[in-house]
This record gives structure tokens, C-alpha cells and sequence, in this order.
């Protein structure tokens, strides 16, 4: 199997206990496999609950934020830093589109982010919306979410998004890993995730279900 990413973002959904039902019912199915990583990202008051209940349950399955803090710890009102996160997460979705246009997200911020997810010993996974956006340096992860995919059932063809992936490989350099995002479910993951370039993919609305994304993993092992 070739290294490969699934990643669930849940955005704003899951109260504590929909949140550990779901790492319940997922959490057994993953077997150990050094090539395959999956991560969830829950919101942030459910963080600590999930992390708990993977730990408990030894189960082969990261925990990642959905966003995190430009600064460092101090007075910004609202918002995580990330070396206060590192106590449950591994990893940081950062520059979703849905952050961009909702939050005024700007490319400068992801830069900033980055760095202080680099800095306190955390993957960055840097979402980009097409292949000119820019990636901050030290950035090994990306995930291709174009926004006409995202949440619509309307996904791109794994053709482009192979395209796009080898450009930005291109322009960053080989060693980047880059992921597929965008109305991604257990019936399109296996076309995706065979494309030579893609290493994996990123998950919203159907990551929500337990069963469905058991099914994603599933096909995923057949790649
Ligand atoms: C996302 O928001 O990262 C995403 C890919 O959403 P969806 O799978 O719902 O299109």
C-alpha cells in the first residue's frame, strides 16, 4: 500500500457524545498499518473526550484541529494555540476555503499558522483551492479542495485532481504529499486514491457517518 492520508473533518457538527459514539464504532475497524493514516478532526470542545477515548482504546487513529491560532499563547480572545493543542492533536487542518470565505482567512495567515504549527512539533495540513495557491514553506501536506466540490456532491475528476496534484508537486517539490478533498465518499474514494500523485483524501460531509466512513477506509485498503 502507498503512504496514504484519510482525514475526517467533521467542520462544526458532533456534540461529546455523538463525537465518542463515532470513535466507538470507527476506532476497532482501523487495523495497524504503517502506511495508512487516519485522523479525525472533531471541533474543539470535543478534542480532549476524543483523544481520551483513542487512547483508551488503543486504536490507530490520530486527532487533528481544524484550525488553530496565528499567535502564540497571550491575549487573543477566542482563539488555540497550537502549543496548548499539542496535548491532543497531531495535526492541523489549516486554509480551508471555508475559513477563507467565511473568516476572512488569508493566505498570510496561513503562513503564520504554519509556522506555529511547525513550531510546536505539528503537521500542517495546508488546503489549497487550486494550484496557485500558495503554499507556506515548510509544508509537506497539502489537500486540492476545489471550491465548486466542496459539500456539493459535484466532485472534480480524479484526472484533474492528478493534474493539480503533480503541479503542485512540481512547484514545491516531490517530497510533498498531497490529498483530495471535496464530496469524497465510499463509492468515488478508490478513483482518487489510485491516481499515482494523490495521497489520500480529505473527508467532510461523509466522514460524519461512522458506517460510511468505515467504507472509505475499506476501499481505500485495496489500493
Ligand atoms: C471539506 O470540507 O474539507 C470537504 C472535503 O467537504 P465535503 O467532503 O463535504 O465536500
Amino acid at each position: 500500500m502507498k503512504n496514504l492520508w484519510i482525514i475526517a473533518n467533521w467542520k462544526s457538527n458532533k456534540t461529546v457524545d455523538e463525537a465518542l459514539d463515532w470513535v466507538a464504532k470507527v476506532g476497532p475497524q482501523i487495523e495497524k498499518n504503517e502506511n495508512l493514516h487516519v485522523v479525525v478532526c472533531p471541533t474543539f470542545s470535543c478534542l480532549e473526550a476524543v483523544k481520551k477515548a483513542i487512547t483508551g482504546g488503543g486504536y490507530s487513529l490520530m486527532v487533528g484541529s481544524q484550525d488553530l491560532s496565528p499567535f502564540g499563547v497571550g491575549a487573543y480572545t477566542g482563539e488555540e494555540a497550537a502549543s496548548l493543542l499539542k496535548h491532543y492533536i497531531e495535526l492541523a487542518i489549516l486554509g480551508h476555503s471555508e475559513r477563507r470565505q467565511n473568516f476572512g482567512e488569508t493566505d498570510e495567515m496561513v503562513a503564520k499558522k504554519t509556522l506555529q504549527a511547525n513550531e510546536n512539533g505539528l503537521i500542517p495540513l495546508v488546503c489549497v483551492q487550486n494550484a496557485n495557491t500558495p503554499v507556506p514553506p515548510g509544508v509537506k501536506l497539502v489537500a486540492y479542495e476545489p471550491i465548486f466540490a466542496i459539500g456539493t456532491g459535484n466532485p472534480d475528476t480524479p484526472e484533474n485532481a492528478e493534474k493539480v496534484a503533480e503541479t503542485l508537486k512540481q512547484g514545491v517539490g516531490q517530497n510533498l504529499e498531497v490529498l483530495y478533498g471535496g464530496s469524497v465518499n465510499s463509492e468515488n474514494v478508490a478513483t482518487f486514491v489510485d491516481q499515482q500523485s494523490v495521497n489520500g483524501v480529505l473527508i467532510g460531509k461523509a466522514s460524519l457517518d461512522p458506517e460510511e466512513f468505515v467504507k472509505i477506509i475499506n476501499a481505500c485498503k485495496e489500493i
